[in-house]
């Protein structure tokens, strides 16, 4: 094969820490209750892409799970000297790269800068009013792991094929033009595993274990319709799944090349095909990992039975995250969650039944909302009494029919014109509703996240859990620190 002399670098720059890899989840980490840094996936992906195509000149780095500075960054794009770096933004972060990268575009104007983010899936022309990208070269707003490594290729040897590339922007005479999605992709399994050759593992810790742990995507696609998702736009209503067996090949080259047994499989909902995941429970109880490994993954309430938490817990399950969103039955109706609290309570008795950890997702601050729905909300937070929980406010992403509820013509409170980029879903709140102020709705947040965790039970039940050692203590102090900081 051609082996090509480009220097490419890929990477999260320095800056607040937000969960980048994942487009539909992009919260800042820093800021949440309980979620741990997730490993960078969509880097691995397009290192592993561009390595098949003959690039082997990468230099892959997460600056903000590596805690560096700008100087860190400048320093090695002034060792590195990169033809091109790829840049992975989110909603929350985008004034702040784009202002990284205007600072070593100054030092370095022959650089090629593209940009990748959910921001960009579908671009409306007002975007590139609210933010300046004179100093971006390329957008990418679908799948990058498959769009960026033949764009990549584009831009060095075929650039008339960039206009072919679906899911991109890009510019001519300073003008920006979009290559609208037609279709997903379906074949998940022709994407080569992560190149976790490049990626630092070992900053990525499950806390809960104090082990590496390695992010698996199992699937994409969500056939739900969660008012204030992104993912059904993003990623399509039809659930793509990979074949099992291509997932249990991934997790034993995990195990046997880079020494990790823990892995969170990331999907829209993991248990939204009850055949395909007891299939893949079957294959890892019946391979040399059964009982090996530990596993963490999504679910929702009216997508769990008894059967299947059985055996995910054989096959090595120790926490599920259920959105479970709201106490409210008109908040669930409403954001169209299709649960009712009582389907919330049932899935967690099961969880509690066969000890399986829960981490709750808790949902406020939807337009209609005011504090008896917020109350109720954490009454039931407190009911399901789960092993984690987290509180967001809701933010409205482009494309989500929340957003269409709260866009600016349609705008809650006139004030809020032109907020919707640069915010986060917790301390940094986007929107407010027709009876609560963005300071009420982070108050409640602040408040209820620390009754619920800084009780004496949760204190005393945590501290008394099975397996632990200090390297797990310490996580859940610094944890517990974390939160205090951001509650108090
Ligand atoms: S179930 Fe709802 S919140 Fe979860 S991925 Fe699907 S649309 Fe999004």
């Amino acid at each position: 094969m051609v082996t090509h002399t480009n220097k490419i670098m890929l990477v999260y720059p320095p800056g607040v820490n937000f969960m980048r890899s994942e487009d539909r989840c992009q919260i800042n980490v820093e800021a949440s209750a309980c979620n741990a840094p997730r490993a960078c996936n969509d880097l691995g992906y397009i290192s592993a892409g561009l390595k098949k195509l003959g690039f082997n000149n990468i230099f892959l780095k997460d600056y903000q799970v590596e805690k560096l500075s700008d100087n860190g960054f400048f320093t090695d794009i002034k060792t590195y000297n990169p033809d091109l770096i790829f840049i992975s933004t989110t909603n929350g972060s985008i004034f702040y790269d784009l202002n990284e990268i205007s600072k070593f575009k100054r030092m370095y104007p022959g650089v090629i800068i593209i940009l990748k983010g959910a921001v960009f899936f579908d671009i409306e022309n007002s975007l590139f009013d609210q933010i300046n990208l004179s100093d971006v070269d390329y957008l990418i707003g679908g799948e990058s792991e498959f769009i960026a490594p033949e764009l990549i290729n584009s831009i060095f040897f075929d650039k008339e094929n960039i206009k072919n590339i679906e899911g991109i922007c890009y510019k001519e005479n300073e003008q920006w033009y979009q290559n609208k999605i037609t279709g997903f992709n379906e074949n998940i399994d022709e994407l080569p595993f992560p190149d976790r050759s490049a990626m630092k593992n070992n900053l990525y810790i499950n806390p809960d274990t104090n082990r590496p742990i390695a992010t698996i995507s199992t699937a994409r696609g969500c056939p739900f319709d969660c008012i204030y998702c992104l993912s059904p736009v993003i990623s399509g209503k039809k659930i793509r799944k990979r074949s099992c067996q291509n997932v249990l090949e991934e997790i034993k080259d995990c195990f046997l090349n880079y020494n990790i047994d823990n892995f969170f499989f990331k999907s829209d909902t993991f248990t939204a095909d009850k055949d395909w995941v007891m299939d893949l429970c079957n294959l890892i109880i019946q391979s040399d990992l059964n009982g090996k490994i530990s596993w963490v993954a999504t679910s929702r309430s009216n997508t769990i039975d008894e059967e299947m938490i059985i055996l995910m817990k054989k096959a090595g399950c120790k926490l599920i995250a259920f959105g479970f969103e709201s106490g409210s039955e008109e908040s669930l109706k409403l954001m169209k969650k299709n649960v009712t609290t009582k389907q919330n309570l049932t899935a967690a008795g099961l969880c509690k039944k066969y000890g399986i950890k829960m981490l709750g997702h808790f949902l406020i601050g939807l337009p209609w909302e005011n504090a008896s729905h917020i109350l109720e909300t954490k009454k039931h937070m407190f009911e399901i009494d789960a092993d984690y929980v987290e509180l967001a406010i809701a933010v409205p992403f482009l494309h989500t029919e929340l957003f269409d509820m709260v866009n600016p013509d349609k705008i809650i409170q006139p004030d809020n014109k032109d907020k919707i980029l640069g915010k986060d879903s917790f301390n940094n709140t986007t929107c407010c509703t027709k009876a609560l102020s963005e300071r009420e709705l982070q108050n409640y947040r602040k408040s209820i996240l620390k009754s619920y965790y800084i009780r004496p039970s949760y204190i005393i039940k945590k501290l008394t859990s099975k397996n632990l050692n200090l390297g797990i203590i310490f996580n859940y102090v610094k944890y517990g620190f974390r939160l205090l900081k951001n509650t108090i």
